[in-house]
């Protein structure tokens, strides 16, 4: 069984503090997130090894965006986003 099928997806934003490494301004930038809720309860045709997979399976969310742009209007430039964890559980 394909461990998707223990999952809802949805997307989702949260703030992060990011700084610009060309202009050095930090703002707060809302990245946008997949969120993987586990279900409640596991899918039928569950076999003995979905099921301890399903045991084990946690609520996570993976970051989508890989780069911003800055926030201050004399910068205006791309920049990845690092600093921050990119897989989180929920
Ligand atoms: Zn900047």
């Amino acid at each position: 069984m394909d461990e998707r099928a223990f999952y809802r997806e949805s997307e989702t934003t949260k703030p992060a503090s990011l700084n610009c490494p060309y202009c050095r301004t930090v703002e707060s930038y809302d990245l946008r997130w997949l969120l993987r809720k586990k279900i409640e309860q596991i899918p039928r045709g569950a076999d003995e090894r979905d099921r301890a997979k399903f045991a084990k399976a946690l609520s996570y969310m993976v970051l989508l965006d890989d780069k911003v742009m800055c926030k201050n209007m004399r910068c205006r430039k791309r920049f990845d986003i690092s600093g921050i964890k990119t897989t989180a559980f929920v």
